[in-house]
């Protein structure tokens, strides 16, 4: 399998290299040649697999000769086994046709983990094999630093350098960024937001020359092998409710479109999939976009689900390449527009082909709110305010009789304060996460110029 960039200038590469490259050197993303397609019996042929099982079976195709089947089967199964339920992703039933498909039962408590924890394993392999040592550079909304801080940490190879917006995501989340006490984790408090953090480490990874200086290389859902991993679970909940003879919906809480675009991605792979709603809060580009094709980048909303307040979604970049009909001309011109008026706009036929498959509802914070409080009176279940707005978006916007299923992208107890202001309960943190909350935090600080995060390079990074 080779991985060729949205924006048509690199050279196509293969698994190993996509992995540790992050970012294509034409700035675009790097996407598979060809979809590996799985035929309506083969798919049948993957009911009861175990999550491992089924991971193996999935990603196979995109490995290539990168790595032999028995060492992907150990790194996967190394990888799932920090999970703490027995079936990795658990599919909880709600009512009659909605179903919670729960993402949080990795280390971190948010779906991250089911992508990072594999990146972690996949990364030491190769860098072992090198005899090589790497930088990584990631910008976080909150959830991609914890998953990415546990997935690293006490790495040798690996230096770790986080960037979050200061004061602008949950305090579990920024615990579990600050206290792992390792010496390879760099965390850095940017004054400013998600987007302003994101476009740092694309300056970063734009600038050939530093670049090099520190083998760096980039985690965010920029990264494919990130994307892949989260094919997984779209076909474990499909199978679960009678794919492929049944098609099934899924609504995404969404922010910068990875997790969504994996789920595009499983469609593309044969999961009949009827409707994917792309669900997000009060920062509503997406919605706003799909209505007359236009993309407007406005301010940063704060929200009470903060790992989705993100203005500008960069993987939508991938579906867009491969909506137009993988012209990487087009994608050149739309990002050059993006870059210099904050917005762009599509052609006809490529906003109809994404409107085949897509819809787009935005939430309001009220709404957010009386959702977790209708989930928990109805079901005794409690959901964190990013599911919630996807159980709202989901419930709102899809009309067919087909089971729908709201990926439960983290656990409640991540956002304390979110669930006691909608249903006056505190929720119980589990025993990971309450240990945490009583440690020291270390981090930096720095104001929002990518000159800044340079300079504590050079302060702090050797290799
Ligand atoms: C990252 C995150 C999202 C958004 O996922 P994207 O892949 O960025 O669209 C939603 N909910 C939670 C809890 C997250 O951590």
């Amino acid at each position: 399998m080779k991985y060729i960039s949205t924006r048509g200038q690199s050279e196509p590469l293969n698994f190993e290299q996509v992995l540790m490259k992050g970012l294509a050197e034409d700035k675009g993303l790097y996407m598979p040649e060809v979809w590996p397609k799985f035929s309506m019996n083969e798919i049948s042929g993957l009911s009861n697999f175990s999550y491992p099982d089924l991971a193996f079976e999935l990603m196979r195709p995109f490995i290539g000769d990168s790595l032999s089947l028995e060492e992907f089967s150990e790194i996967i199964n190394k990888s799932y086994a920090s999970f703490s339920h027995k079936d990795t992703t658990p599919l909880n039933q709600i009512n009659k046709n909605e179903y919670l498909l729960e993402l949080f039962h990795g280390p971190t408590l948010a779906f991250k983990d089911c992508a990072m924890q594999l990146l972690g394993s996949l990364f030491e392999h190769f860098l072992k094999k090198q005899g090589k040592k790497i930088n990584i550079i990631c910008a976080t909304s909150g959830d991609t630093g914890a998953a990415a801080v546990e997935a690293f940490k006490n790495k040798d190879l690996i230096n770790l350098v986080v960037l979050f917006p200061k004061n602008k995501i949950s305090r579990v989340q920024q615990k579990q960024m600050t206290t792992s006490d390792s010496n390879n984790i760099h965390c850095i408090a940017v004054e400013g937001t998600f987007d302003d953090c994101q476009a740092i480490v694309k300056n970063l990874l734009n600038n050939k020359q530093f670049k090099n200086k520190y083998n760096l290389s980039a985690v965010n859902s920029i990264n494919w092998v990130r994307v892949m991993a989260q094919v997984v679970y779209y076909f474990y909940a499909g199978l679960k409710l009678g794919s492929p003879k049944e098609k099934v919906n899924f609504s995404v809480p969404t922010g910068n479109f990875g997790d969504i675009f994996a789920g595009f991605s499983a469609y593309k792979m044969g999961l009949p999939i009827d409707v994917l709603c792309i669900a997000t809060n009060s920062n509503d580009a997406l919605e706003r976009f799909l209505k007359n094709g236009e993309y407007i980048v406005e301010n940063v909303k704060p929200t009470i689900s903060p790992s989705m307040d993100i203005q500008v979604a960069s993987n939508l970049e991938r579906l867009l390449y491969e909506s137009s009909g993988r012209k990487p001309e087009i994608i050149r011109d739309i990002m050059l527009d993006l870059g210099v008026n904050k917005k762009f706009n599509v052609d006809q036929f490529t906003l109809n082909s994404i409107k085949e498959l897509f819809i787009a509802t935005s939430v309001d914070e009220k709404s957010t709110k009386n959702t977790i409080k209708n989930v928990w009176d109805n079901n005794r279940v409690l959901i964190d305010p990013h599911t919630a707005v996807g159980v709202n978006a989901g419930r709102n916007s899809i009309s067919n009789n087909n089971n729908t299923v709201y990926i439960a992208t983290a656990h409640p107890a991540k956002f304390p304060d979110a669930i006691n202001n909608s249903i006056g309960i505190f929720p119980e943190l589990p025993s990971s996460v309450a240990n945490i909350m009583s440690r020291e935090e270390a981090y930096s600080n720095v104001i929002s110029k990518t000159e800044s995060v340079q300079e504590y390079f050079e302060r702090q990074i050797d290799l």
